[in-house]
């Protein structure tokens, strides 16, 4: 017996394969990205509390408790807003709403792993448009933007601040997007889970405040509160469209989980109240320095993000799984991020890690990165 061969989306993943690696190896995980410090005290509080008083289905378009907090944020009404189990389902849910066989979606490369399996399992074509890779760092060709639109196009997927790239768009390119998608009657979705990790001035502009009628946000309190595990995530859109995709998430998970949707209601108001954000950019910004610095003093090409906890290095003749073994530093490889024709010796560091680890990290490359063998 043969399963589906749409099964061929579940090819493994070489961010858990990575950890997994890292961890038998006692290596330093600056791979897959998730914080090794513990969630804020608030956090867990809140979801303690709500453990025996949200036990049962939440409705599938979220508890109106978090809807609530999550419209107070957007400056939506609750309607706009759809809670989904991590972003990834948000997505999910997306990709297989607006787009369909014969269909196409525009994505930036390099790009988060989930995109193209999403589009692939709606049946649709996922048509990528290359960031330039320069001595600046990358940068977003408008032109090659509008030039992978075609009569198929049915939606752009943006992600800013972008992972892998720490990119954060400017409002003149947000602006030139948003009207190519009215020129062209497309809809576009808004990939913002690191929208509070910024290390800009100010915050970074966001879509749907420049094309309200047809951008779909989505985020990620596993992103926003530092617990990627708890698995709650949001799309915020056009009210019209919102009571149809509340629908469809039904018969993906149903709905997420209760506790932890009640028990992040109440976090993200503490957390915007009391400055966490502020506090978490804070910290971000120093490692990122740190890490940033430590690659250039070994000699090393780095681009310095603007956003995320990422950060993208050139390590010229090596091998994630070589690198691994040799240095004990796990970091994913730049081909994770293109379909094709990767840049070579590109890598992406996570530095949502302690300090301690980021210096290990830099110690450990410094031990073998310029000498080769
Ligand atoms: C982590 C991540 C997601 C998925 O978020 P979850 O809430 O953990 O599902 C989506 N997009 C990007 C760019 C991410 O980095």
């Amino acid at each position: 017996m043969r399963l589906h061969p749409r099964t061929q989306a579940a090819k493994e993943s070489i961010f858990p394969k990575m950890s997994a690696l890292a961890a038998r190896l006692g290596a330093v995980n600056l791979g897959q990205g998730f914080p090794s410090t513990p969630p804020p005290a608030f956090l867990l509080e809140a979801v303690g509390r709500a453990l025996g008083r949200y036990d049962q289905y939440a409705p599938p378009a979220g508890l109106p408790l978090l809807r609530e907090a999550l419209a107070e944020e957007f400056g939506v009404e609750p309607e706009g807003v759809v809670v989904t189990s991590g972003a990834t389902e948000a997505l999910y849910v997306l990709l297989q709403s607006l787009v369909g066989p014969g269909d196409e979606v525009v994505v930036l490369e390099p790009f988060f792993d989930v995109y193209l399996p999403d589009a692939f399992l709606a049946g649709a074509e996922a048509r990528l448009v290359r960031l330039d890779l320069g001595e600046e760092g990358f940068r977003l060709d408008l032109k090659a933007l509008e030039g992978a639109v075609t009569e198929r196009t049915r939606a752009l997927l943006l992600n800013a601040p972008m992972n892998p790239t720490g990119l954060v768009f400017h409002e003149e390119e947000l602006k030139a997007v948003a009207e190519l998608a009215r020129r062209k009657g497309l809809f576009l979705i808004s990939d913002e889970v690191y929208d509070e990790l910024y290390y800009t001035p100010s915050p970074p502009p966001r879509l749907k405040d420049l094309a309200p009628e047809r951008t779909f946000t989505v985020g990620s309190a596993g992103k926003r509160l530092e617990a990627t595990g708890y698995r709650v995530g949001w799309i915020v859109g056009p009210k019209e469209y919102m009571g149809t995709l509340a629908g469809m998430r039904q018969w993906t998970s149903f709905s997420a989980p209760s506790p932890l949707q009640a028990g992040v209601a109440e976090a993200l108001r503490v957390a915007r109240r009391e400055g966490f954000y502020e506090a978490l950019r804070e910290g971000y910004r120093r490692r990122r320095d740190l890490l940033y610095e430590g690659l250039k003093a070994l000699g090393l090409k780095a681009f310095l993000p603007q956003g995320t906890y990422f950060l993208m290095a050139e390590l010229p003749g090596w091998e994630a799984f070589r690198l691994l073994e040799r240095a004990r530093v796990a970091l994913i490889p730049g081909e994770a991020f293109y379909r094709e024709d990767p840049p070579q010796g590109l890598f992406r560091f996570a530095f949502c890690k302690k300090e301690e680890e980021l210096e290990l990290a830099l110690e450990r490359l410094g031990a073998v990165v310029n000498s080769q063998a």
